[in-house]
């Protein structure tokens, strides 16, 4: 399977970079930056000036500089970065005009007045390479200047700007990083961060002067700005922020004066500066543990204002916390700034962050304190996010969910655990040392934040806090303004512990294999209890277990090193301690061990509850339901389900739903369950899925002899999902293998003796008769973002009784959805189907042919959920499946039309028009439809009309984009108009669908991914 061979490829990686780093000792390159733009803000472009003193201090002589030209990510569709937002479905982007667009251009690199040769990557014109005049020998310095030009795109990732608010980050040329595994040179992409050159910026923006500028770096004696920035704050401080919030948010007109800003900065990679006339603005300071004040400025527009009031507080209480945790802040300020942000709630950069909106106190809160944290793990420690996301983010997460911890301590804080066991569970997840690129989005969550976190916080549980923090503080002192890669921090770890971490570096971190721990048996002897424990897991790494206080507290933890895989050890609790009373003992009571299952960590018995705890899916429970129903003949349905949450799926998941009608007073309703296998390595599937579904509902009644009558439809099954290419394809493929029984229930008459003309009958009872028939069904999609399709290719074989003799027959079909998108939010879809019989052996009056138009009655494999299954009238008798055919006109059964017991091909077309419906709803759409279809029939009454072209069209009302639709036939061949005339005026014309299974919960989860 895929993840294997990316495992394979990462260790050997891995090996490569280990050997490297005992070949050359660290070094690392410096790049000074000297750089002057003024911004224009009716075209929204930078233009200026720009050079770099780059200095190698490698021991390599270098013939040529890797540079990121990241604005011309911006410039057309073709780059990693069009190519990754259109997988993450921002089709916005990718349709939207060449003004939405940016990039990097009037490049001419010189050095000393020698012109340098620019060479554009073949594949990414994001990246180029500085050909040098004269090789650059190590320890030696290199002075290189251009003329620069940006155009600056509307916001979609991070560099942007929404009207005249600008967000100019990786606005400017910049080398690639050149280190002891040479260049990382690396495209621009949102799903994926950075890598820079530690080195000094003096930059210098000329723009109108009633612009408030964030940026990195410190202004440079410009008392006036200064003087300006702090009326602005005293005049923030007289505004009702509250009141503020509710107003909408206008750009008052550019200052027809300009002004230049100049900022230094040293020890940094990156400059970022954001630019708005509309910011408040709050100015504080704060005093670290080493007596070194640090500057916090929060700079924000009307929006969010009433929750920005207190970001100076945050910013405060961030550096700080940071400060005593990792190591001291070095810079002289920090500085939050609120903009639109489309890669994320926040972005870092040296010494300013970013925050996009939030949704309260408590998110700008967290989201200012994470991306403050970063300007330690990035800013300071400044890995490899690219390749290391859990360096930088992972590591940051961890020290976040601390602060929380510490100053939000009853923050439910369980988002990762319940995410790993989302993916976990269905075989999804990706080991945490995974490529940024390479990882799906809930992945990215999972591996770069959530899975390190918890391991982070199981290693500090482990080492204890104190230990833990020490390690951090030497991690920063030995690292910090460099390059840290994951064996640098390993090596920090082990040195300061003197153990080997190889439980944490190697399995933890570089496999996905899985944790489960379980507590086999508990027995009291004496004043002590004594407990198994097994290892039901693929992992041996420590593992805490703890005895509990009937109120759920902690008394003790004990840790067990180095229980195997496969094996159990016992050990031993004191019965009574601290003079509360043992309840109960329970392995990793902190929860973060990602223990796979931890329904068999403690004893706990199980509970039947109203409704499902999706905060709490792990705990055993017995989940049930009052659920209602209705149908034609049933009326209305009462009933009760009991469940398993699906989410995260179990290898078991049931839903049984019995029910009581309170008209027919039958007992009816519907189960499903299903065993779900996902194969961990080198599997030929990607998951298999045994199970079976069943429901019961009356689908008729006869008003003579007032009698219901019952169906019962069993489905076995066994369904297979081939391996995906690899973990961000789109390709689905499955094989399903099902079996269809039915029970159907018809009346018994007898007719009354001496009968008489015409005969009376007399209504005796009813008996159940059985048929089955086996489907075999292979499925393939591709749910990428732009056009996608879906095709099912279809075999059925039924065996029943007709005319008292045993029939069956062998019909394959094919059916095609597609979706062709011709606008951001308009497509046209087109569903073509074929299918025919390889053998009948009632070729003439076959009772399971194929339908052009698909409806209530001839629904013979009770495929969908009908209201009225048997009427031939009223409005029950209008609803139709979108099957076979696909028609949407429900042609009168008496007509030999629109059947087939040979063949029928046929192409349904669907079209949304391109105007916007009022008030931005999107689930309900008028779309004209037109279906053309081309059958046989072999009924002899045919005659030598035996083959047909039909067609019909008209506008439908899609509701929910495919969950149900009502149509209206306007024309079509002369045959099909007569029928539809037949049936009546309008409202008895239209026809209506509602897709089955968007009611299956189980079905449903099954599919739903991140
Ligand atoms: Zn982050």
């Amino acid at each position: 399977m895929n993840y294997n061979f990316i495992r394979a490829s990462l260790l050997l990686s891995g090996l490569v970079a280990t050997l490297h780093a005992q070949e050359k000792p660290y070094f690392q390159q410096r790049v000074d930056y000297t750089i002057k733009v003024a911004l224009n803000d009716e075209a929204h472009t930078i233009a200026g000036n720009w050079a770099m003193r780059y200095t190698n201090q490698s021991p390599d002589t270098l013939h040529y500089i890797y540079m990121h030209l990241y604005p011309n990510a911006y410039k057309n569709r073709h780059t990693a970065l069009a190519q990754q937002l259109l997988e993450e479905r921002n089709l916005d982007w990718w349709f939207g005009n060449k003004d939405m667009r940016g990039y990097i251009d009037s490049l001419h690199f010189s050095s000393n007045g020698q012109k340098l040769r620019l060479e554009y990557d073949k594949q990414h014109i994001d990246i180029a390479k500085i050909h040098l005049a004269t090789p650059l020998a190590p320890n030696q310095s290199i002075d290189i200047q251009t003329p620069m030009f940006v155009k600056i795109p509307e916001t979609v990732s991070r560099l942007g700007h929404v009207e005249q608010s600008y967000q100019m980050t990786q606005w400017y040329p910049k080398p690639a990083v050149y280190d002891r595994d040479g260049w990382h040179a690396m495209p621009y992409l949102d799903q994926g961060e950075f890598f820079s050159e530690f080195g000094s910026f003096d930059v210098e923006i000329t723009l109108p002067s009633n612009y408030v500028v964030g940026a990195t770096g410190e202004l440079q004696q410009n008392e006036a700005e200064l003087q300006w920035l702090r009326e602005r704050a005293a005049w923030t401080s007289r505004q009702n922020l509250n009141k503020l919030a509710l107003q909408p948010d206008t750009f008052p007109p550019s200052s027809a004066n300009t002004k230049t800003l100049r900022y230094r900065a040293d020890n940094v990679h990156d400059f970022a500066w954001f630019a708005d006339k509309r910011f408040y603005v709050i100015n504080d300071s704060v005093r670290l543990a080493n007596d070194h004040w640090v500057q916090v400025w929060a700079m924000f527009s009307n929006n969010d204002a009433n929750y920005w009031k207190n970001a100076h507080l945050y910013l405060k209480r961030a550096v700080r916390f940071y400060s005593d945790v990792v190591g001291n802040y070095p810079y002289s300020h920090a500085t939050a700034v609120q903009s639109a942000l489309s890669a994320g709630g926040g972005m870092e950069y040296p010494m300013i962050t970013v925050i996009g909106d939030v949704g309260g106190s408590y998110d700008l809160d967290v989201v200012i304190m994470h991306e403050v944290g970063h300007n330690w793990f990035y800013g300071i420690l400044a890995s490899n996010e690219r390749e290391y996301a859990w360096l930088d983010e992972g590591m940051n997460s961890y020290v976040e969910s601390r602060y929380i911890n510490t100053y939000y301590p009853h923050q439910d804080n369980r988002q990762a655990e319940l995410a790993y066991w989302f993916l976990a569970r269905r075989g999804g997840d990706q080991p945490i040392c995974t490529h940024s690129a390479d990882a799906t989005g809930t992945n990215y969550y999972l591996t770069a934040y959530g899975k390190p976190t918890l391991l982070f916080r199981h290693l500090e549980k482990y080492l204890g806090t104190a230990r833990m923090d020490s390690i951090l503080h030497q991690y920063f002192d030995t690292w910090k303004f460099r390059h840290p890669y994951p064996n640098d921090l390993r090596r920090t770890f082990e040195a300061a512990t003197g153990e080997q971490l190889g439980w944490f570096f190697d399995d933890w971190i570089m496999t996905n294999k899985r944790v489960d721990f379980a507590l086999r048996r508990q027995r009291i002897q004496g004043d002590s209890i004594y407990i198994t424990i097994a290892n039901d897991g693929e992992l041996n790494i420590p593992v805490s277990i703890s005895s509990k206080s009937d109120t759920g507290s902690v008394l003790q933890t004990q840790w067990l090193k180095g229980l195997a895989p496969r094996r159990d050890t016992v050990i031993c609790f004191p019965l009574t301690s601290q003079s509360q009373k043992l309840a109960s003992v329970e392995i990793d009571a902190f929860h973060n061990s990602t223990d796979i299952n931890t329904n068999n960590n403690s004893p706990e018995p199980l509970k039947v509850r109203l409704g499902g705890d999706f905060r709490n899916p792990e705990k055993k429970r017995l989940n049930f339901l009052p659920i209602l129903g209705g149908n034609q003949y049933d009326g209305f349905m009462l009933g009760v389900a009991a469940y398993n949450l699906p989410v995260p799926l179990r290898k078991v998941q049931y839903t049984i739903a019995p029910m009581y009608s309170f008209h027919s007073r039958n007992v009816t309703g519907f189960f499903d369950i299903q065993y779900n296998h996902f194969p961990r390595t080198n599997s030929p599937i990607e998951r298999l899925t045994v199970g079976i579904n069943a429901r019961s509902f009356s689908n008729n009644y006869n008003k003579n002899f007032d009698y219901f009558t019952k169906y019962v439809r069993l489905n076995p099954y066994i369904e297979i999902e081939l391996p995906r290419p690899n973990e961000r394809s789109m390709v689905r493929q499955t094989v399903r293998l099902e079996n269809l029984i039915f029970g159907t229930e018809t009346p018994q008459f007898e007719v009354i003796s001496n009968p008489t003309n015409p005969p009376v009958f007399n209504y005796t009872g009813k008996k159940m008769d059985w048929r089955s028939t086996h489907r075999l069904i292979y499925g393939f999609q591709n749910k990428r973002s732009l056009n996608p399709f879906h095709i099912l290719a279809t075999a059925e074989y039924a065996n029943y009784t007709a005319s008292s003799a045993r029939q069956h027959y062998l019909k394959l079909s094919v059916e095609g959805n597609f979706v062709l998108q011709y606008a951001a939010n308009y497509a046209v879809y087109a569903r073509v189907f074929a299918g025919g019989f390889v053998w009948n052996t009632m070729p003439n009056f076959g009772a399971m042919p194929l339908q052009l138009a698909s409806r209530n009655i001839t629904d013979y494999q009770y495929d969908q959920l009908m209201w009225g299954r048997s009427e031939q009238e009223k409005w029950a008798s209008q609803q139709i499946n979108i099957q076979d055919g696909g028609f949407k006109t429900p042609v009168a059964l008496s007509s030999y039309d629109g059947h087939s017991n040979l063949f029928i091909t046929a192409i349904n077309l669907k079209a949304d028009i391109p105007v916007a419906l009022p008030f931005g709803i999107n689930w309900l759409r008028i779309r004209p439809y037109f279906d053309m279809g081309y059958f046989a029939n072999t009924e002899p009454s045919v005659g030598s009309d035996a083959t047909r072209l039909f067609y019909n069209g008209g506008l439908m009302l899609d509701i929910g984009n495919g969950v149900a639709g009502v149509y209206m036939p306007l024309m079509g061949n002369k045959e099909l108009m007569n029928q539809v005339k037949s049936l009546g005026n309008m409202g008895q014309r239209i026809s209506f669908s509602v897709n089955s299974k968007f009611f299956n919960p189980t079905k449903l989860a099954r599919t739903i991914e991140f």
